[in-house]
């Protein structure tokens, strides 16, 4: 965690343009790993669209609308209330005025948000929020859709991946039981932006490495690619 004397520079100077680094790929490929380090390393906010596409369930949860249900799903996510907020280093979407948290994370969301993400109207609603957001300043986004969709014209893209036993240890190993190829599948088939490996993206394989390994192969791409 960041001191709030280190918080990165929410207002760029007039002449640099905000930088985007795009993180997209499947469950527990190690890309939020990956997203952190690299903006804890050049100072810019890191941003968590998985977060945005939970918080929309949770919403819908706790709304006791039927995730499979779109009309449903759609009518509770117009009544919510979300704003965004810069903390310890991170974009944080607060709904209500308070951030979920932990909630984010429970069973029933991971098992119901892709349901709710592949709704073309929450998509909407977030990919727009999610381009509104480099008026913080210069990000690392990560999820599935950023390279491809929400920022295509940043040349800064990766695709981070690793085998699905090893995806699967490390989600057991953070203490979630999910199937990240069921989840996987969902996110990977759905009509509206499919998980894809955007082109141009630099691929990304974290089955046997390091954190400090993948890292590194990262940071030695960017610089090649001009950042
Ligand atoms: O990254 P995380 O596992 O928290 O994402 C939760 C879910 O949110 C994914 O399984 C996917 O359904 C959805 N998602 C998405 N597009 C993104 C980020 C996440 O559809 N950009």
């Amino acid at each position: 965690m960041k001191s709030p004397q280190s918080e990165p520079s929410a207002s760029p100077t007039p002449a640099a343009r905000p930088v985007v680094i795009a993180i997209d790929g499947t469950s527990g490929s190690g890309k939020s790993t990956v997203a952190k380090a690299l903006a804890r390393h050049f100072g810019f906010f890191h941003v968590d669209t998985g977060s945005m596409y939970r918080a929309v369930t949770w919403h819908c949860l706790q709304r006791g609308a039927d995730c499979n249900d779109t009309a449903a799903v759609v009518r509770a996510m117009r009544e919510m209330k979300s704003e965004f907020r810069p903390i310890s280093g991170s974009i944080v979407m607060l709904l209500d005025g308070a951030d979920p948290g932990e909630a984010l994370r429970s069973e029933a969301v991971t098992q119901n948000v892709s349901l709710v993400a592949r709704v073309p109207e929450v998509r909407t609603l977030l990919v727009a929020e999610q381009r509104a957001l480099v008026r913080f300043g210069s990000l690392v986004m990560e999820g599935r859709d950023i390279g491809s969709v929400v920022f295509p014209e940043t040349p800064f893209k990766f695709y981070v991946d690793a085998d699905p036993a090893v995806r699967a240890a490390r989600r057991a190993g953070d203490g979630y039981a999910d199937q990240v190829t069921r989840r996987d599948q969902l996110d990977s088939t759905r009509k509206v932006s499919p998980l894809v490996m955007a082109p141009g993206a630099f691929f990304v394989d974290t089955s046997r490495n390091t954190q400090e390994q993948t890292t590194a192969l990262v940071l030695a791409e960017l610089k090649r690619r001009g950042l």
